[in-house]
């Protein structure tokens, strides 16, 4: 009997679906095509493959409702948020529509005078672009719209065929982006998608194969990275965060906290930029602890369909007692439970938000990713204090500083090791910077004309005339 993925809805625990999963002889095959297919993909004009993506961005937006549906099923994401993903996409998708003909285009470098060399004739210096050929797309779950466009769009515009292994989380959504894709024209061995758990993924990577761009946690990113080490193929690996954000005391406490009680909280702390250190200047703790705590008690948790739910279950069941074992452990060594915390009365895989403070910074809930509803605040006394402590991590995603002032905020920031650096804001993605982290949170960078060019290999052209 053929193995199944067992899609099951987080927030009844009933099964919606069984679907097969690919086998190695399948896995194989349909790379095989990819390879085949790809060439004549690279040779089609820009334009015709900017028209297939800018069909698929317009699917996107008309099926949205649909497509949001399916994602609340199997994530258990509210349907809000699953709605603002599907509709928060083509905004990446148009920027990447307007700048990769830049990206790709051949640049001029040198062209020597006819006059300078007599008798030798003209010279002519050229670096192209090509595509690498046939990518591996590994993907997560808690993000698949965002997370995925944000290789597979541009690997398409710029002639690549990508094979693409969505998360067994969100393999229905994997399959319905499949779907959009070949109605809007990309043929299907050139998005070819593999479903199956970490073992299709791993069946994948034993392919040939010219790239692999990975979304995912850090242990897996590990192991990928030893597993194609041997190809010295392309590897681009986007990984988790433990991201921290110190608030100084020259802000408005009450909206800072509020704003970053949404920053933690957003998709159930899921999201790999989620707040999940908060350190607090001495002079705005009380204010900010008190502000805070009743934003997140505020938050409407339960069924994710429902349009006025901002939390919903977790998306992955063995999740639930990790992060209870995190909390009691937090909670026995000392740590101070502001809310949360408590068992829910109702079948799904639900966790009340919780915030934790006095949390010695050596506990797991301080040191690994929590990538769901909990969170730890910290009073410092001072900004070397608070540097000190956000750098205490072997992640480096995103780091945020509230301040009223710039150059005390940036000043901050620029000891801080991490991708992307806010002022005055977090859990921010923007199409034109580069998503990227440091340390345990990856190498290489998605979105803005890095994260096009990432798909490309350079070819330095030198031209004489004879
Ligand atoms: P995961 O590492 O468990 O799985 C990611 C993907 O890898 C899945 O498709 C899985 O099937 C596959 N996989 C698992 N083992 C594999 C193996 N040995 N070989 C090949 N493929 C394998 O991660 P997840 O739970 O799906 O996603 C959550 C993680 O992703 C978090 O750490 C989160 O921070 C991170 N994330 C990072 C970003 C970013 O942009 N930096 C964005 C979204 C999510």
């Amino acid at each position: 009997m053929a193995e199944v993925i067992s899609v099951v809805n987080p927030a009844t625990e009933t099964l919606i679906k069984e679907i097969p999963v690919d086998d190695g002889a399948a896995i194989a095959s349909k790379v095989k095509r990819a390879r085949a297919a790809q060439p004549a993909w690279a040779a089609t004009p820009l334009s015709e493959r900017i028209e297939a993506i800018k069909n698929f961005r317009n699917l996107l937006v008309e099926q949205a409702d649909s497509l949001a549906a399916t994602l609340t099923a199997e994530t258990g994401k509210p349907i809000t948020q699953a709605k603002n993903e599907i509709l928060g996409t083509p905004l990446r998708i148009d920027f990447f529509i307007e700048t990769v003909a830049k990206v790709i285009t051949p640049q001029q470098v040198y062209q020597e005078p006819w006059q300078a060399m007599p008798g030798t004739g003209d010279l002519e210096e050229v670096i192209a672009y090509e595509p690498l050929g046939v990518i591996a797309n590994i993907s997560a779950w808690n993000y698949p719209y965002f997370v995925g466009a944000n290789v597979f769009i541009p690997a398409l515009l710029t002639g690549n065929a990508v094979v693409y292994k969505p998360s067994e989380i969100a393999t229905m959504t994997g399959l319905a982006i499949a779907s959009l894709l070949h109605k809007a024209g990309i043929p299907p061995d050139i998005f070819t998608p593999i479903i199956g758990t970490g073992l299709a993924g791993a069946t994948l990577l034993k392919q040939p194969i010219d790239g692999v761009f990975f979304t995912g946690s850090y242990p897996t990113g590990q192991s990928i990275a030893t597993a194609v080490a041997p190809k010295l193929i392309k590897l681009q690996l986007e990984l988790g965060g433990k991201d921290p954000a110190y608030v100084c005391n020259d802000v408005d406490v009450p909206s800072v906290a509020a704003g970053l009680a949404d920053g933690a909280f957003y998709n159930n702390g899921q999201s790999c930029c989620a707040v999940e250190r908060i350190y607090v200047h001495t002079d705005s703790y009380e204010p900010f602890i008190e502000k805070f705590v009743q934003t997140v008690q505020g938050f409407k948790l339960g069924d994710p369909t429902h349009p006025e739910t901002y939390l919903g279950p977790l998306s992955r069941k063995p999740q639930v007692s990790i992060l209870k074992q995190q909390l009691q452990d937090a909670i026995a060594k000392g740590a101070q439970l502001l809310c949360g915390g408590q068992p829910l009365d109702r079948p799904g895989w639900y966790l009340d938000p919780t915030v934790l403070t006095d949390v010695p910074p050596e506990m797991p809930v301080m040191r690994e990713e929590t990538l769901g509803p909990v969170l730890g605040i910290q009073r410092v006394s001072d900004d070397a204090e608070a540097v000190a402590l956000m750098n205490d991590t072997a992640y480096g995603l995103t780091a945020a500083v509230y301040s009223s002032k710039r150059e005390r905020a940036v000043k901050i920031l620029e000891q801080v090791s991490s991708g992307s650096a806010y002022w005055n804001c977090c859990d921010r993605v923007s199409p034109r910077l580069p998503w990227t982290g440091r340390g345990q949170s990856g190498i290489g960078s998605t979105l803005s004309t890095l994260g096009i060019s990432t798909f490309l290999q350079p070819r330095g052209w030198h031209l004489k005339k004879c």
